[in-house]
């Protein structure tokens, strides 16, 4: 990976200029509109920004905004990434919020070690195998959506406690000030907004309680017009004042699990919604669990992720680990998507094998991080045919070239929503933070008069195992945390963080992760191009998802002559992330075009011009 020149720098920063104002995005994306222009008194969006005194990217202007307050008046990444992640539990309340769970992985610049927190949401402690399966057979995954049944104990909550004790510098109550305000005064509603409204409509309206917040009036919000949210508000004080006591052990998680248990439809819906078994026991119970994250050295660089439960961390390490003996950097761009995408293939065929929550199954992740093990796998890539889907997977524990092991079995279901933020702050500490509720909208289910909607999240077991002759470690237990494939990642040279990201996307966000990693550290593209390139997803399936920018150009027929399959989707992630610069600035940088686009901020922005000798000159290529 090359460090920016000043150059690159400024240029960068002109292109930026003219997204923001709604020119068209010259490179890749789907064909999502482009942000609409924020009110005057709205933060501007824009991708990409460069300075220094620390960085915030976040898909949304209002919650990097929240951050950046935070960084001003001298709080750390840890402060900062509260107070964006409880901003955008107002301002992308269908993706994140402390109805919900995730993962934060951290780079301490004082001890220069990585650390984690695994806020997973945990599974009632009645939960069986036989949590979906009604009948004998699995639900439909529509039914186990919206219903009590796939809502876990929120983790959230529960995360920002566990960072700000560890990390932090400053109270839970000081950090939630600025989304309890966004909440009580409200935000500008875009076309994003208003689209994920539209599309959960008919579920959020069999919900009163869903349907009063987010549907006013029983219309879709007004591109345009202030959404508050003034129940939430009145929730963030209660924690600030409480702490979040309030939720685990209060009256906040009384009304949680009456929700829960009697699901709040609304007269005459004739929606099935089954009630789930969460109780108080289980909200008092519930734990983070500090991790040692997943590591591989590639190419000279160290890259750290999240450990399972969830399979991010696994996935993108034994990707890079896989591609690692492939030069990618000088080769065509056919060559590398075909490369990229068997590597792919492989990765969601261990994944779906060996990788499920660490208590309950006997997930073999160092096995699955190591060279050894990638080279055997990685000797399956041929650069003149494709290999076949559902693809076997191999055995950690003997890792013999190109030898499978057992039966293959098809990737389950996952869906795509989420939200990823990454922070950096002036002492050099590093925040990569992913946190979802599942589904666009979670359950559907707002908890009434508190402001937020409950997540979805047990939805990511398996309802049945894929293939009933194979292991599956993904099947529900009794407190057990569903798989997840969320994958904030940190990237260190010599101790030193260079680069963090992460994306939503459901099951996609591993390949979003990898393809955004080697977009940077082999392709050689700046990070806010790495981000914004068109993108393709093979999750051990017969056709590989691709967006329209890969769909619509000449790449595809030459990878269908490989014997490649396609299918195309819309939009798959939106990453955000932060890169240090050879001169100590640092960049941050988030999507042009998908999900409206996202928000980079930096504490001082620079002007672009190189003015260290240092800058830009320096670079941390690939050994
Ligand atoms: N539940 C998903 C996971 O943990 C994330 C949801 C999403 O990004 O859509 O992997």
């Amino acid at each position: 990976m090359r460090r920016l020149t000043a150059r690159q720098v400024s240029v960068l920063a002109a292109a930026t200029a003219m997204v923001s104002i709604g020119a068209t995005v010259p490179t890749g994306g789907p064909a999502a509109s482009a942000a609409p222009a924020a009110s005057a008194d709205e933060p501007r969006k824009t991708p990409v920004a460069v300075g220094s005194g620390g960085a915030v990217a976040s898909v949304d202007a209002n919650a990097s905004a929240a951050g950046i307050e935070v960084l001003r008046g001298g709080g750390n990444a840890v402060d900062a990434a509260v107070a964006v992640a409880a901003a955008l539990g107002v301002t992308e309340p269908y993706s994140a919020g402390i109805g919900g769970g995730g993962y934060l992985v951290y780079y301490d610049a004082k001890s220069r070690t990585v650390q984690t927190i695994d806020g997973r949401e945990t599974a009632p402690r009645t939960a069986g195998p036989d949590l979906f399966i009604e009948n004998g057979k699995p639900l439909p995954f529509s039914e186990g959506q919206t219903s009590g049944l796939s809502v876990g104990t929120p983790g959230t909550p529960a995360t920002w406690a566990t960072a700000l004790d560890s990390w932090g510098s400053r109270d839970l109550g000081e950090l939630l000030a600025p989304a309890q305000r966004l909440a009580k005064d409200g935000f500008t509603v875009d076309a994003t907004f208003r689209a994920q409204t539209e599309s959960n409509r008919a579920r959020f309206e069999d919900f009163p309680d869903t349907a009063k917040l987010f549907l006013p009036g029983g219309r879709l919000p007004v591109v345009g017009s202030t959404f508050k949210n003034p129940d939430l508000a009145r929730t963030y004080r209660e924690l600030a004042r409480d702490g979040v006591g309030a939720l685990y052990r209060g009256a906040i998680g009384r009304d949680i699990v009456r929700t829960v248990r009697t699901p709040p439809v609304g007269e005459g819906v004739t929606r099935k919604v089954r009630p789930g078994e969460l109780s108080s026991r289980d909200l008092r119970a519930y734990e983070t669990i500090r991790r040692t994250p997943t590591k591989v050295s590639y190419r000279g660089l160290d890259v750290y992720g999240m450990a399972p439960s969830s399979s991010g961390g696994v996935g993108v390490g034994e990707g890079l680990n896989i591609l690692e003996r492939f030069d990618l950097a000088n080769t065509s761009e056919q060559r590398f998507l075909h490369r990229f995408i068997e590597a792919s293939r492989i990765v969601f065929a261990d994944r779906g094998r060996w990788v499920g929550d660490p208590a309950f199954e006997d997930v073999p992740a160092r096995g699955l991080l190591s060279q050894r093990y990638a080279d055997s796998r990685s000797c399956l890539i041929k650069d003149n045919a494709v290999l076949t889907s559902p693809l076997a997977p191999g055995d950690p524990a003997d890792p013999r070239p190109c030898r499978p092991k057992g039966k293959a079995a098809p990737t389950t279901h996952a869906a795509e929503s989420t939200t990823h933020l990454t922070v950096a702050d002036k002492w050099g500490n590093v925040v990569a933070y992913t946190l979802t509720i599942e589904s666009t909208g979670g359950s559907a289910m707002t908890v009434p008069g508190r402001g937020f909607l409950l997540n979805n999240e047990l939805t990511d077991f398996s309802f049945a195992p894929a293939n009933p002759a194979v292991h599956d470690p993904n099947l529900p237990g009794p407190g057990k945390r569903s798989r997840s494939s969320m994958s904030p990642t940190i990237v260190l040279d010599g101790g030193r963080p260079v680069l963090a990201v992460g994306s939503p996307g459901g099951a996609t966000i591993i390949t979003t992760v990898l393809q955004t990693l080697l977009g940077r550290l082999d392709r050689d593209l700046p990070l806010v191009e790495a981000i914004a390139a068109p993108r393709a997803s093979q999750r051990n399936q017969t056709t590989t998802e691709l967006e329209p920018g890969l769909w619509n150009s000449p790449l595809r027929a030459e990878l269908e002559a490989l014997g490649h399959g396609f299918r195309q989707n819309p939009e798959i992630g939106a990453a955000t992330g932060v890169e240090r610069l050879s001169d100590g600035r640092w960049l941050a940088a988030a999507e042009k075009v998908r999900r409206g686009g996202g928000s980079a901020m930096v504490v001082r922005p620079s002007d672009g011009r190189c003015d260290t000798a240092r800058c830009g000159t320096a670079d941390i290529a690939p050994r």
